[in-house]
């Protein structure tokens, strides 16, 4: 036993400064090489607008790979969620006859649960039900026209037969199996989740990025950004574009661990129509874009798809009731800013305002 390691000492000897060398050498090459560099940065064109993922500290390959699956599942809440896809699950429940069931997948069902729960909570400010107003208005088809509002008496098709029922209008039915059936009530609940999607969409693509080994990243996507962890043990830095100059920050914030934050504002799309903004975050009650006088409202809390909702309920629901609402709910936290120049932000809220902004 003995003699065998006095071989084996003598046998590698000679080698210990090749090995020492080669490590060195392997080192220098790891960290020359780009595809160790710890930021890594990719944006792409996804859910009608662009979404970025930046991540901190994985190799090329991890990043490339956690990048991939974000991206995948981002497409894959596309396909179902899209009202504008014919083959998507959303279309076919708003082209079924009224009165149809059909059976949905647990994702749907949690997605619009949620909305309707923002929906309670707001009093209706927030409604998953608007896809036919927001057609009406072209926001949702891509048939906005400068100058070019819906017809009044159609307006009050839609406030009337929304009004015949106290409830929201769309049954829930459990299958034999255990699962859920949507019965869809009819044109003036035709589903429309662009005011949430994209926030679960965001909190599955953070979640992807996780459990692939990635504990540090940031995704943007327009107005929706989620945190995780840290920029190299610094904050992750983000900024709050100002509602009436594109190319200028209102407000900036630096965050460290996990956090979702929304933005809502009437400068995302609109038109100009007798002489006003006609933008695409339109209020329940008068089927008409929000006049509550609020122009951007970031909400922050802990899930996307959270954020996501309260930012457009809160744009609707106004200065007052907006702030009622952020302070009633736990660990949420919102920035409003008014036409006539008033702004607030909760204690809470991380982030201040820049100034000259
Ligand atoms: P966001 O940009 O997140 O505020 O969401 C706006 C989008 O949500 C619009 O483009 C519509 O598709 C939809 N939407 C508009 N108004 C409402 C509303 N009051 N409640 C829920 N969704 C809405
Ligand atoms: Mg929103």
């Amino acid at each position: 036993m003995k003699g065998g390691l006095v071989m084996r000492d003598l046998h590698f000897k000679p080698i210990v400064p090749l090995l020492l060398l080669l490590a060195f050498l392997g080192f220098w090459l790891l960290w020359k090489n780009p595809s160790h560099q710890e930021l890594h940065a990719t944006t792409r064109l996804a859910m009608g607008t662009l979404v970025s993922v930046s991540t901190w500290g994985a190799t090329e390959a991890e990043d490339e790979n956690g990048v991939n699956w974000v991206f995948s599942r981002i497409k894959e809440v596309e396909s179902w969620a899209s009202k504008q896809i014919p083959s998507s699950l959303v279309y076919k429940i708003n082209h079924s006859p009224k009165g149809t069931l059909l059976e949905v997948p647990e994702e749907l069902v949690t997605v619009v649960h949620t909305g309707l729960e923002i929906r309670n909570l707001s009093g209706g400010a927030f409604d998953p039900g608007l896809g036919y107003l927001v057609d009406l208005w072209g926001f949702g088809n891509g048939v906005a026209e400068e100058g070019k509002i819906p017809e009044t008496q159609k307006i009050a098709a839609w406030l009337e037969e929304r009004n015949k029922h106290h409830d929201f209008g769309i049954q829930w039915v459990k299958t034999a199996n255990g699962g859920m059936a949507i019965q869809w009530g009819g044109f003036a609940y035709e589903l429309d989740l662009g005011g949430i999607a994209k926030g679960y969409a965001m909190d599955l693509a953070m979640e992807s990025l996780k459990l692939s080994g990635i504990p540090n990243a940031l995704i943007v996507a327009g107005g929706d950004m989620i945190i995780a962890g840290s920029k190299g043990g610094k904050p992750w830095r983000i900024g709050i574009q100002h509602p009436r100059d594109h190319n200028k920050v209102m407000a900036f914030a630096e965050i460290t661990g996990d956090m979702a934050m929304s933005t809502s504002g009437d400068y995302e799309r609109f038109f100009m129509a007798n002489g006003e903004r006609q933008h695409h975050i339109l209020d329940p009650k008068t089927g008409k874009p929000s006049r509550s006088g609020l122009i951007s409202v970031s909400i922050q809390t802990s899930t996307s798809i959270k954020a996501d909702a309260l930012s457009t309920a809160v744009f609707v629901l106004g200065m007052k009731e907006g702030k009622a609402l952020i302070e009633k709910l736990d660990g949420v936290e919102g920035m409003l800013v008014h036409e006539n120049g008033e702004r607030w932000k909760s204690p809470g809220f991380k982030g201040q305002w820049l100034e000259g902004s």
